[in-house]
């Protein structure tokens, strides 16, 4: 096992990660910025260092400044979380360079399934479904307008190194899709340096539903069940839940096993999600891979006991996996709802500041991963995430009433939080009925009656 964790990340996640680290007798090494000097989990770390200024390209994101932050403090593996560095496949690759454990996958393995195009072709051959649409790069529009016509219209044009919805681009007729490439390869171009695009079927009304996967070092692979993840706004997630409602379990054993053969065959090894969209009739459909843990980590956790964050710091120490698959069982159901710093009445416009009141719940089967506490200052500079409120029950009713309950405590003054907006998902028609796609949250956003009803 390790004997020192640098934790290259910030708030909730870092003190996840300390947590684990903590029990699996590692001392961990915190970086930060200036904006979080004094940031309470701070405290939780046995040292912390400062790597910079708030901005995260002058801190979470300088590979330079961790790498010897790490090598000053003697740290024999780095932590990324999520968001920032973790999915760069470069700063994998600094970490091995420099003989620092990366927690997490191998650069080649991020790479490989990092790219939407050499992704879809793995998935292609490990039998995870995926949509229809062009094999490779589109070198010439016309070749579009063949696979266009071959799986019919709308599709939508997609680059290869996407991230964050750029170089997306909807197309419903020729026109459209022969502009559509041009743009988004421009726009792939600039945004990553690499403007090759694909395309694919695009699904109107869909599902998100994902798969947890797990790997280790010796090629054994697992995968943890799903989530479902449909109620979103701006394609950020608002609330998740697990297993996915509403999908047979025999649909949703072979996804999940198409699931980890991917990462199996990629000789992938940490936490992994693979993303897919779910039409009405239990049709997947695989978006991407991510190459991390994910926020909505605690969900899996409750629903199969396995602590993903300390299984993937022991598979980067060159552990087996200490589950095999038929270890994996599912109990009971559990949702998240991401609380954010955010105004939902004023197009959730951030609430840096100072929060004075911060009153979480607690009781049977709740559980809350935050960094904050009251007297805490919120900095402007990153991610409006303050915690997650995380709740279990023996199945889904009790625990929709579980959060429903939970949220009714969870005071936090005087910044403005979405906590209201979760309260008022958590009783509309769409949720509780499981009958929704990826767009519902942002209709009843639009239409206050519809909401009401
Ligand atoms: P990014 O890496 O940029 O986030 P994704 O592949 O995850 O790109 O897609 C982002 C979002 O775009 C998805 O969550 C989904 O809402 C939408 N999307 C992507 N591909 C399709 C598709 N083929 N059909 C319908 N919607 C899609």
């Amino acid at each position: 096992m390790f004997e020192r964790i640098l934790i290259a990340n910030r708030g909730e996640i870092a003190l996840r990660i300390i947590r684990a680290a903590r029990e699996l007798g590692c001392e961990t090494v915190c970086v930060f910025s200036e904006a979080d000097r004094g940031g309470p989990w701070l405290e939780q770390a046995d040292r912390s260092v400062c790597i910079g200024r708030g901005p995260a390209a002058d801190s979470y994101l300088r590979i330079d400044r961790i790498i010897s932050a790490a090598e000053t403090a003697n740290a024999d593996a780095i932590h990324p979380g999520y968001g920032f560095l973790s999915e760069n496949a470069q700063f994998a690759e600094v970490c091995r360079d420099c003989n620092i454990e990366f927690i997490g996958p191998s650069p080649e393995a991020m790479a490989l399934l990092g790219d939407k195009i050499s992704c879809k072709r793995m998935a292609r051959e490990a039998g995870t479904p995926i949509f229809p649409g062009s094999d490779d790069a589109i070198e010439d529009p016309n070749e579009a307008v063949e696979v266009a016509k071959s799986i019919g219209f709308p599709v939508i044009v997609k680059a290869a190194a996407g991230g964050g919805g750029r170089g997306m681009r909807i197309a419903r007729n020729d026109e459209e899709l022969v502009e559509g490439i041009a743009s988004a390869r421009q726009e792939a171009e600039a945004a990553f340096g690499n403007g090759a695009v694909y395309v694919e079927k695009f699904l109107e009304a869909a599902r998100h539903v994902e798969v947890q996967c797990i790997g280790d070092k010796h090629g054994q692979a697992v995968h943890l069940y799903n989530r479902d993840c449909t109620s979103q706004r701006r394609h950020q997630k608002l609330i998740e839940e697990g297993p996915a409602p509403g999908v047979d379990a025999k649909i949703r054993d072979r996804v999940c096993n198409s699931a980890s053969a991917l990462i199996r065959n990629a000789s992938y090894s940490g936490a992994a999600t693979v993303e897919f969209l779910m039409d009405h009739e239990q049709h997947f459909y695989m978006l991407e891979v991510n190459t991390r843990v994910q926020v909505e980590h605690p969900v899996t956790e409750l629903i199969t006991g396995v602590d993903i964050v300390k299984e993937s710091i022991r598979v980067a120490a060159g552990e087996r996996l200490s589950i095999s698959q038929d270890d994996v069982a599912l109990r009971g159901h559990a949702i998240e709802c991401r609380v954010n710093a955010e105004d939902p009445d004023r197009g959730f416009m951030p609430q840096p500041g100072l929060v004075e009141e911060f009153n979480i719940p607690g009781g049977f089967g709740v559980r809350v991963d935050t960094h904050v506490r009251p007297g805490y200052r919120i900095p402007p500079n990153y991610d409006s995430m303050i915690g997650k409120l995380i709740v279990h029950g023996r199945d889904r009713d009790e625990a929709i009433a579980r959060m429903r309950s939970a949220i009714a405590e969870f005071k936090v003054g005087p910044i403005k939080t979405t906590l209201p907006l979760h309260a008022r998902l958590l009783q509309a028609e769409p949720f509780v009925a499981h009958d929704f796609d990826i767009h519902w949250v942002e209709r009843l956003l639009e239409s206050p009656e519809t909401a009401k009803s």
